[in-house]
Order: C-alpha cells, then structure tokens, then sequence
C-alpha cells in the first residue's frame, strides 16, 4: 500500500498490519483454474452444502485482475505450465496460491514426462492440500488456514525481521479445533495432553525395564 513503509513500527503499525489482513483475507477472489477430478470438489464448495461464500469467495473470477487466490485443482501438465504461470503473473499482487490435491503438489500417480512433478516448480505455493482428490471439507480447511498465515503476514521488511527473530510463526490448527466452542476444544486439547503424558510415562517405564535388562547382561545377572 505505501502507507505502511512511512508509519512508525509500534502499537500502531500492529494495528494497522492486523486491519490490512483482515481486509485481504476477507476479500478473497479465486481464480478459476480446475485442470482435473480434483476441479469437481472444488465447485462443490461453491454450493449451498459447503458454502464458500460465509467466506466472501463465492466469487470465482473469470479474469486474473481481478483475483488474489489461485486455486491449483488437479494435474498440471507440461503443456498448461507456462498458461498457468501466465495467469498467476496476470494476477495482482498480493496474491496466493493453493495447491489442491496430490497430483497439483506432487504429480500424484502421474510420474510420468508429461505431467509436472509439482506445481511449486511453477509458481510460489502457500498452502498444500493432501488427498486425492481433497473432500469439499478439506479444502475449506486449508482455505481457513491460509487466512490465519494472512492474518500473520508481516507489513513490511521491519515487521518481518521482529517476526522472524521472536520466532514468530502461524500455528495449523485444524479447523474443527479452532471453531469449536470453546468448552470442546479445551476438553479435547486436555485430554490430547493426558495421552501423551501416559504415551511418555510408558515409554519411559519401558526405557527403564530395558535399561535394567542391559544392565543385567552387562553385569552378570546382578542388576547394577
Ligand atoms: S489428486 Fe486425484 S482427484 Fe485430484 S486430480 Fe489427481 S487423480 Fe484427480
């Protein structure tokens, strides 16, 4: 915006920063851009069950300017590769993109010359999406975490740097976690934390059990 790189860092750039996401990640516009199966999930979250547009995104653009999200659904072959990166250059900035399923992330199955071996060789992913193909959930999900990295994206190169040096980083919580009423989700995450302390007093009574058995051998039956 410009604004940004004149304003003092402190309480009101902070401010500022979380205003400017807040309106960049409620204002998102897909591209339109289903290359495979993995594009017929991607429709059904514009319909009625799924319903994309709670999100403001029911809107998928026709025309690149007019987009910030490219949706990757399906495999990228050889072919389409420079259209697709025509279309993500055609987009304004900022702009993100999503790579949906795992023939878009990774070729999938297709490992093969025509088809390309992740779509990350042709422009900048932000968000991967496993599954094949994702259910319309899945991608909801991933939409909902890529608005917490935007949420968390730093303003400039300062807000970066104090970012990146408190270790700053944007937790992936699934979504079923972070919307859930609040009473579930402590319950849940309470009862995550008592499973694994049993998990670690376990393995430590087996540690323990096969350290004595070592020892054993180690000093002839004693023990010691
Ligand atoms: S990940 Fe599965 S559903 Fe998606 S494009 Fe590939 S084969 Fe089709």
């Amino acid at each position: 915006m410009g604004l940004e790189e004149k304003l003092p860092n402190g309480i009101l750039l902070a401010n500022v920063e979380k205003l400017v996401n807040w309106t960049r990640k409620t204002s998102m516009w897909p591209a339109t851009f289903g290359l495979a199966c993995c594009a017929i999930e991607m429709m059904t979250v514009g319909g009625s069950r799924y319903d994309i547009a709670r999100f403001g995104m029911e809107r998928f653009s026709a025309t690149p300017r007019q987009a910030d999200l490219m949706i990757v659904a399906g495999r990228v072959t050889n072919k389409m590769a420079p259209v697709l990166r025509q279309i993500y250059d055609q987009m304004p900035e900022p702009r993100w993109v999503l790579s949906m399923g795992v023939c878009a992330s990774t070729g999938g199955m297709f490992n093969n010359y025509a088809v390309v071996q992740g779509v990350d060789h042709v422009v900048p992913v932000d968000m991967y999406l496993p599954g094949c193909p994702p259910r319309p959930e899945m991608l909801l999900d991933a939409i909902l975490k890529l608005h917490a990295k935007i949420m968390d994206e730093p303003i400039n190169a300062k807000r970066a740097q104090i970012k990146a040096e408190n270790g700053e980083t944007t937790p992936m919580i699934p979504s079923s976690e972070r919307f859930a009423p609040t009473g579930r989700t402590a319950l849940k995450r309470a009862e995550r934390q008592q499973a694994a302390q049993r998990k670690e007093m376990g393995a430590d009574n087996e540690l323990g059990m096969a350290g004595v058995e070592q020892r054993k051998e180690i000093t002839g039956g004693e023990g010691r």
